[in-house]
């Protein structure tokens, strides 16, 4: 497996697995913890997940798919900014923990920002950490200026990562963002990186993918990956899903294919607002 660099120096799977959504639906279930778990034995053994996800039945989920085997595994999981106070973060945190089955989060995020100042959310993650409770904390859907308040706020150099939406279609993170946690070797989790499976049904895509005997699908994961310090967490609730994910690491993104993509999909040439899914 293809690895990224926290700032502490941990190497953590590039590629991982989403599973908001999952969980939802009983009669999936048991397909959902299947891929799951193949997905863990290929060595996509990040999985995120967030207390919003099904309000807790994706939590569950992962539970259950994970149980025997929590160790393997780089457990990540959110706090609703409306829970994210001193006290509440805790809170929510040790509920996240019980329907997860298990004692520790690798990584704890910010789900996006809220009412709550970002110091008193870092405080929060400060206390979790010398619990035990959780291993690393880091944000999600925070551009750069929030991030340049957030190191300067106590204790905000701590910062694991950030997490947002970032796909060929959504390539503005790369005018500013990405730069920017490059720079500070702080990894950027890619959300959403086939687009919710929009990306795979564009014909251009699909043709170009065959034209280098990979899937549309491994493609755009391939093409993330590509990027230091990128972090993919596509979801996939059917095993063939998950197998040809997978297939993204041996996917090679030449200057050949660099530029056909580039054409495809064109680099930002301004700075845009982040987007959010
Ligand atoms: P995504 O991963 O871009 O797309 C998921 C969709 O793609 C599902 O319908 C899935 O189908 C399909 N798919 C996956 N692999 C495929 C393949 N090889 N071939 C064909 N279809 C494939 O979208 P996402 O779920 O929004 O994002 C991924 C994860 O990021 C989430 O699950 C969640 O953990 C996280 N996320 C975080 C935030 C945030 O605010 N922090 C926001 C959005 C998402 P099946 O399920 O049928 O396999």
């Amino acid at each position: 497996m293809k690895t990224v660099r926290l700032p502490t120096g941990e190497d953590v799977p590039a590629l991982g697995l989403g599973t908001w959504m999952l969980g939802d639906d009983p009669r999936k279930r048991a397909d959902e913890i299947a891929a799951l778990r193949r997905g863990l034995d290929l060595g996509m053994t990040l999985v995120d997940t967030a207390e919003m996800y099904g309000e807790g039945a994706s939590e569950r989920l992962v539970g259950e798919a994970i149980a025997g085997r929590r160790d393997e595994v780089f457990l990540v999981s959110k706090v609703y900014p409306h829970n994210a106070s001193r006290e509440g973060t805790v809170a929510a945190c040790e509920r996240s923990l019980k329907r997860l089955g298990t004692d520790r989060l690798d990584l704890y995020l910010l789900h996006w920002r809220g009412r709550y100042p970002l110091a008193e959310t870092v405080a929060a993650f400060e206390a979790l950490k010398a619990a035990g409770k959780i291993r690393h904390w880091g944000v999600s859907n925070l551009d750069p200026s929030d991030m340049n308040e957030l190191v300067g706020a106590p204790g905000g150099e701590g910062v694991a990562a950030n997490q947002v939406l970032y796909n060929l279609t959504r390539r503005g993170v790369e005018w500013d963002l990405l730069p920017w946690m490059q720079q500070r070797g702080v990894p950027l989790m890619a959300y959403s990186p086939v687009e919710q499976a929009r990306l795979l049904k564009d014909r251009h895509l699909a043709a170009l993918a065959a034209e280098f005997g990979a899937s549309p699908a491994q493609l755009a994961l391939a093409f993330v990956l590509d990027r230091k310090g990128v972090i993919a967490i596509p979801k996939a609730g059917r095993i063939a899903h998950m197998e040809d994910n997978v297939g993204a690491l041996e996917v090679v993104i030449t200057d050949e294919l660099r530029s056909a993509l580039d054409k495809l999909f064109p680099p930002p040439k301004r700075g845009t607002p982040l987007e959010m899914i």
